[in-house]
């Protein structure tokens, strides 16, 4: 009995833990997920200092055209080598220290300046354009979760926080098996029976996608030998995956010695379509997937259930992609029985709603359905029909840290 799309999911997700922690340079962190929570140590900004360019004043000495005398020049960077006595201003530059005495900043725009002195054209309010120590970040504060990917602000905050090496969870690193007699290498000579292997680029671009480490280790032809040699190599890596020679037709030979090799298989049919003959085994911590052979349907299972299971790994906290409820533009009918994984083409409408439809002949073998489409569109197993107009869910194709996967 196959099992579900949600308890495959499920299963494999529940199969592994994240990997070991390393430290590494801060730019070298950025698109990976940081492995502990991050604890501000001091505060941000660490002192007062202004928000603008103009003069440092105490608020109670200012009214629409006062006058009062200079008594120093703060530039960002200076030395701290004044202050503001009552009746005084400091000229200070934005980010330059707060000077004692001080309680307000006047932007120059609201001065009219002389040689000594400065002429004030309003009044002030206490606390202007200051920016406070601590405003920002406190000493304590928890200020990125564990699991969280690294864009450039969170990067921007480390840096801030004066954090050169940030802990992240090993790169994983994935053995990538293409199996079958059909298949040659990108640049081999080929007659006109045998075909490029292209799931090893398909997959390797989709690991690295996700900041993982793909090992291509070629292609093992439909016997024992060559499987036996190069699964064992595979299974060398943190997790190994393989394509075709899993459907009924191929006599199951990937398993077989996948299961020679101690293999421990959890299932090997998934109740979807595309993608049904996708099996997950593990020897001992390994995660093993043997993914159909046809490109579309390799592919749509890594998306769905490898990619999830490999960000696990790396530590993120978000591995499953949001679903978007997005109205369809055309009526579509399926078989009942097994969840459809559709390709679909994404666009926004006027209002800026989600609109998908299906990106062309969703035939596993027609792979330019597949570039067509930005999104996967969920049709439940027990639906026969959907009718235009109705809302389905769908994920996008491709990386999108902002939401944390
Ligand atoms: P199989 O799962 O072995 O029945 O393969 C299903 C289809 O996918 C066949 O048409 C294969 O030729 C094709 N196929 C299998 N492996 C690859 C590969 N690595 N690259 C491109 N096509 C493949
Ligand atoms: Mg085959």
């Amino acid at each position: 009995m196959p099992i579900s799309y949600y308890q495959a999911r499920e299963r494999i997700l529940s199969a592994v833990e994240p990997l070991a922690v390393e430290k590494v340079l801060l730019l070298d962190a950025a698109g990976r997920a940081v492995a502990e929570e991050i604890i501000a140590r001091q505060p941000l900004p660490a002192f007062d200092n202004s928000a603008m360019d103009g003069y440092a004043v105490r608020a109670e000495d200012c009214s629409a055209g006062a006058v009062l005398p200079l008594a120093g020049y703060l530039p960002a960077g200076g030395e701290m080598n004044c202050r503001v006595a009552a009746g005084t201003a400091v000229k200070i530059m934005t980010g330059a220290p707060l000077p004692p005495g001080a309680d307000a900043v006047v932007p120059f725009e609201e001065t009219e300046e002389a040689p000594r002195q400065v002429t004030l054209l309003g009044l002030v309010k206490k606390g202007a354009h200051i920016r406070r120590q601590g405003e920002d970040v406190r000493p304590g504060d928890r200020v990125i979760e564990a699991g969280t990917v690294l864009r450039p602000s969170e990067i921007s905050l480390l840096a801030s926080l004066g954090m050169a090496l940030v802990p992240v969870r090993r790169r994983v690193q994935v053995a990538i098996l293409s199996t079958g007699d059909e298949l040659r290498e990108l640049d081999a000579p080929g007659g006109a029976e045998s075909i490029v292997d292209s799931n090893s680029w398909a997959l390797a671009a989709a690991v690295r996608e996700i900041g993982g480490v793909p090992r291509l280790l070629g292609i093992a032809r439909d016997n024992r030998e060559s499987l036996r040699e190069k699964l064992s190599d595979g299974l060398q890596a943190d997790v190994l995956i393989t394509s075709a020679g899993v459907s009924a037709g191929d006599r199951d030979l990937v398993r077989e010695v996948l299961d020679e090799l101690g293999v421990v298989q959890q299932f090997w049919k998934i109740n979807i379509k595309p993608g049904k003959p996708t099996a997950f085994g593990l020897k001992g911590k390994i995660p093993v997937f043997s993914l159909p052979g046809n490109p579309v349907s390799s592919m749509m299972t890594f998306e769905e259930f490898v990619r999830p299971l490999l960000l696990k790994m790396m530590g993120h906290r978000t591995v499953l992609k949001p679903l978007f409820r997005a109205r369809l533009q055309e009526a579509v009918s399926k078989k009942a029985g097994r969840l459809q994984l559709m390709r679909v083409a994404v666009a926004l409408d006027a209002q800026g709603e989600l609109q998908i439809a299906s990106s062309g002949d969703q035939n596993t073998g027609i792979l330019r359905t597949m570039v067509c489409a930005q999104g996967i569109a969920l049709l439940a197993a027990d639906r026969e029909r959907y009718e235009a107009g109705e809302k389905i869910d769908v994920h996008l194709l491709g990386a999108a840290t902002a939401l944390g996967y």
